[in-house]
């Protein structure tokens, strides 16, 4: 099937949206615009774009063959995917398996920490507000989803974690934590969307602990295209994936 662009929906701080004239279709493209901060930091990440799609894309295909459910149709080019049309759940989900970012200064503690345990937060999807964190019985009061959704939702995304770091453990990647958003399809199932990539994970190389992720732009560490690089590199191998 040839998708292909019609106007554009949507511009995003990391991706656009077209439509397409199947209505149930849309085409995401991937920029290598970086943000952080909300929008404060702005820059650019060569590569970046590319390698979100295709990582993303990797990721959800095997997501899929083990069962979670996602708006993944079809790889068009090295920026460019076809989408399942979704209304996005106002929830980001964040996973995490090691301390770090808000989480090691909202509770005061070093980054790094190994929890025994997965831990799971909202926040809610409004740049205006700075994305506050959520717990469910907010998000219910806020009608952003029901609980039969929420419960889908939390189950997924430790599904997702599961496989996730499960992938990057065989590349020698730990993962630290990640964002994950859901979407609507037009008959209210539930479906993974967004993306999964190193802006919106933490990756850490198991051994030297050397970030492999958006933190080198977030926090000037240089050398942000080599570690997105490396991370696809290590994941899908140099040319093909
Ligand atoms: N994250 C994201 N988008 C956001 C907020 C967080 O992709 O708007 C990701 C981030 O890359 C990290 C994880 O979610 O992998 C946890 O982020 P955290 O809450 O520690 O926030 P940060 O320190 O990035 O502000």
């Amino acid at each position: 099937m040839a998708y292909e662009k019609l106007e554009q929906l949507y511009e995003g701080k990391a991706k656009k949206v077209f439509a397409t004239a199947d209505p149930e279709i849309v085409i995401v493209s991937y920029k290598d615009d970086a943000t952080a901060f909300n929008g404060l930091k702005k820059g650019t990440i060569v590569g970046k774009g590319v390698i979100n799609n295709r990582m993303s894309n990797h990721m959800m295909r095997k997501l899929e063959a083990a069962g979670v459910p996602t708006h993944y149709v079809e790889e068009l080019s090295d920026r460019e995917t076809a989408v399942k049309k979704v209304s996005i759940v106002p929830l980001e989900v964040i996973i995490r398996n090691i301390s770090a970012g808000s989480f090691a200064k909202r509770f005061g503690v070093e980054e790094g920490i190994v929890f025994d345990e997965p831990t799971i937060e909202f926040s809610y999807k409004n740049d205006d507000l700075g994305d506050p964190l959520m717990n469910a019985y907010h998000a219910v009061a806020l009608k952003a989803a029901t609980w039969e959704e929420i419960e889908l939702i939390k189950k997924y995304a430790f599904q997702v974690n599961d496989l996730l770091r499960g992938f990057l453990k065989s590349v020698g990647i730990d993962l630290v934590d990640f964002k994950l958003e859901f979407g609507k399809l037009a008959d209210g199932t539930i479906v993974l969307a967004d993306e999964i990539s190193p802006d919106t994970c933490r990756l850490w190389d198991e051994t030297t602990h050397e970030k492999l992720d958006k933190d080198r732009f977030r926090r000037d560490l240089g050398g942000a295209e080599e570690a997105y690089q490396e991370v696809m590199r290590r994941l899908m191998g140099d040319a093909e994936g």
